[in-house]
C-alpha cells in the first residue's frame, strides 16, 4: 500500500467512526425486540414468539423471531414472556411554561417513563413550539408534540375580525391546532370558516352559545371533557331560570333527560367529531376522598408542592360551591361513564386523554388511571388500548406514522411485564420502551424518576 492510499485508508476509516459516533449521538440504534408477544394493534391479537427490528427510529420488520435477520451490531432486548404494544398517546395534556424549565423537563420524562411517546398539548405559546422542535431533535427527552396555540377566548378573539386574523396568526407560526375556549356564537363562526380556509384544526371547549350541535355543525375536530353534553341533554321547556351549568354541566344534572343520549350520540357519529372524555378530570373533583389524601398517591412524589397545594385548595373550594352537589356529581360521573359507552359502542370517534397536569393528575401516571375508569365504563382494555394507539394516528390523519406494530411505523414501543388485554393495569408494567429512535431500560426510568423525585 503507497502512502497516499495508506492515508485515505486511515481518513476512510477516521470518516467511518465519525459516522458511527454521529449515529450514536442521534439515537440511530438498531434494537431488536426478540422472542416476545406482540400485541400490534391493528386487530386483537396477540402475535407469540415474534421479534421486532427497530432502525433508525423506525420499526423495519416484524416477524417469527427465527424468520428475522438481525443486522450486525443490533442491541438486542430479551422479550421471552413480556408482550409489546404501540406507544400511547395523551390526547389532552399540558407542557409547563417557560418561566420553569426544569419542571418542563420533568413532565416530559413522566409522560415517557409512563409509555406516553406521543403528547397533544392543549395550551400553548410560541415557547412550546421550541420544545416541540427541540423532542424532535433529540435534544431533549420527551413524547412527540403536537402543540395547541394560545386559548381562543373573548379576550384573544373578541370579535370575527380578530378570530380571523388570531386563526392565521396561529396557523402560521406553525401550530398544529386551535384550542377553543369561551367565544360568542359569530367570532366563532368565523373561526371555524377561516380555520377550514387555512387547513388547521380546532377542538377543545364549545363556547356555551355555539353547543354541541354548533360544533358539530362547525367541524370542530375534538370536544374535550365531553363539553356541552349535558347542555344538549337538558330538554327545551326545563326551568332553568337561576340555575348555573356549573362544572362540565354539574348544576343541571338534575335536570337532564337521558332519553336524549341516543340523539346526541347520532349527531357525534353523524359528524365524525372526536371526544377526548378526561374521565379523571371530572372523577377526581367529584370523588369523595379528601384531597388532602389524594395528594399522598405514590405518583404525588414527583410533582412539585406548589402544584399540589394548588390542586388541594382547587378542589376544597369546589367542594364549597353552589354547584357542587354531591348527587349531582356523582350522576355527572355516571353520566360521562354512560356516554362513553353508546359513543363507543355507536361508532363514534374516541382518543384517550386525561388532562394532565390538572387535577391529581400526574403527567403519564394519569393516562394508566384513566384506562381503567374506561375499563369501568364498559370498554374492553383491547378497546380501551385502540383510544390511545391506534385512534390518535387516526385523529392526527398520519395513520401510516404510527399506532400500530407494523414496518415503517415509528418505533414508539413499550415492553410489558404482564398482558395488557388481560388486564389494562399490566400497561403500568413497564420493562422498557423505545420512543424517538432511543431506549430507555427500567434502570434508567428508575434513576431519572428517582431525581425528578428529589427535585
Ligand atoms: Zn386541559
Amino acid at each position: 500500500m503507497n502512502y497516499f492510499r495508506k492515508l485515505m485508508y486511515v481518513f476512510s476509516a477516521l470518516f467511518f467512526g465519525l459516522t458511527m459516533f454521529a449515529q450514536e449521538n442521534n439515537n440511530l440504534n438498531v434494537y431488536a425486540i426478540t422472542n416476545v408477544n406482540v400485541v400490534p394493534m391493528d386487530k386483537e391479537e396477540i402475535l407469540e414468539d415474534h421479534t421486532v427490528l427497530v432502525e433508525n427510529g423506525r420499526i423495519t420488520a416484524v416477524g417469527p423471531s427465527a424468520a428475522i435477520q438481525l443486522p450486525p451490531n443490533t442491541v438486542k432486548i430479551d422479550g421471552q414472556g413480556r408482550y409489546l404494544i404501540p406507544g400511547l398517546t395523551e390526547m389532552h395534556g399540558h407542557i409547563p411554561g417557560e418561566d420553569r424549565p426544569q419542571y418542563v423537563e420533568d413532565v416530559l420524562f413522566l409522560y415517557i417513563a409512563n409509555g406516553v411517546t406521543t403528547v397533544r398539548n392543549m395550551l400553548g405559546n410560541a415557547y412550546h413550539l421550541k420544545v416541540r422542535d427541540r423532542v424532535e431533535r433529540g435534544e431533549l427527552p420527551g413524547p412527540k408534540i403536537f402543540a395547541a396555540g394560545p386559548f381562543f377566548s373573548k379576550d384573544l378573539a373578541p370579535t370575527p375580525e380578530a378570530a380571523n386574523r388570531e386563526v392565521r396568526r396561529q396557523k402560521e407560526a406553525g401550530f398544529d391546532l386551535l384550542k377553543m375556549g369561551s367565544i360568542d356564537k359569530a367570532t366563532y363562526g368565523q373561526m371555524a370558516k377561516t380555520a377550514k380556509e387555512e387547513g388547521i384544526p380546532f377542538g377543545g371547549h364549545i363556547p356555551v352559545e355555539v353547543g354541541l350541535t354548533g360544533a358539530l355543525d362547525a367541524g370542530q375536530r375534538s370536544i374535550d371533557h365531553y363539553d356541552r353534553y349535558v347542555e344538549f341533554l337538558v330538554p327545551e321547556d326545563a326551568k332553568t331560570e337561576g340555575v348555573s351549568a356549573g362544572f362540565f354541566g354539574s348544576g343541571l344534572m338534575l335536570l337532564i333527560d337521558k332519553s336524549r343520549i341516543p340523539e346526541a350520540v347520532r349527531r357525534t357519529v353523524e359528524a365524525g367529531t372526536w371526544n377526548v372524555p378526561t374521565l379523571s378530570l371530572i372523577e377526581h373533583l367529584a370523588s369523595p376522598e379528601p384531597a388532602a389524601q389524594m395528594i399522598k398517591w405514590p405518583e404525588m412524589k414527583y410533582m412539585p408542592q406548589d402544584v399540589l397545594e394548588g390542586w388541594v385548595n382547587f378542589k376544597n373550594d369546589y367542594s364549597k360551591r353552589e354547584d357542587f352537589k354531591p348527587e349531582a356529581t356523582k350522576a355527572l360521573v355516571e353520566l360521562r361513564r354512560e356516554l362513553t359507552k353508546e359513543l363507543h359502542d355507536s361508532g363514534a370517534q374516541i382518543a384517550l386523554g386525561s388532562d394532565a397536569p390538572q387535577f391529581f393528575n400526574v403527567p403519564g401516571f394519569s393516562l394508566h388511571s384513566e384506562m381503567e375508569m374506561m375499563v369501568t365504563a364498559g370498554l374492553t382494555p383491547y378497546e380501551v388500548l385502540v383510544t390511545g394507539t391506534r385512534n390518535p394516528a387516526f385523529y392526527f390523519d398520519t395513520p401510516e406514522e404510527f399506532g400500530t406494530i407494523e414496518p415503517g411505523k415509528r418505533a414508539d414501543l413499550l415492553l410489558l411485564n404482564a398482558n395488557p388485554l388481560e388486564n389494562i393495569s399490566n400497561t403500568q408494567k413497564i420493562h422498557a420502551l423505545i420512543v424517538n429512535g432511543k431506549l430507555y431500560d427500567r434502570e434508567t426510568l428508575d434513576r431519572r424518576l428517582l431525581e425528578i423525585e428529589r427535585n
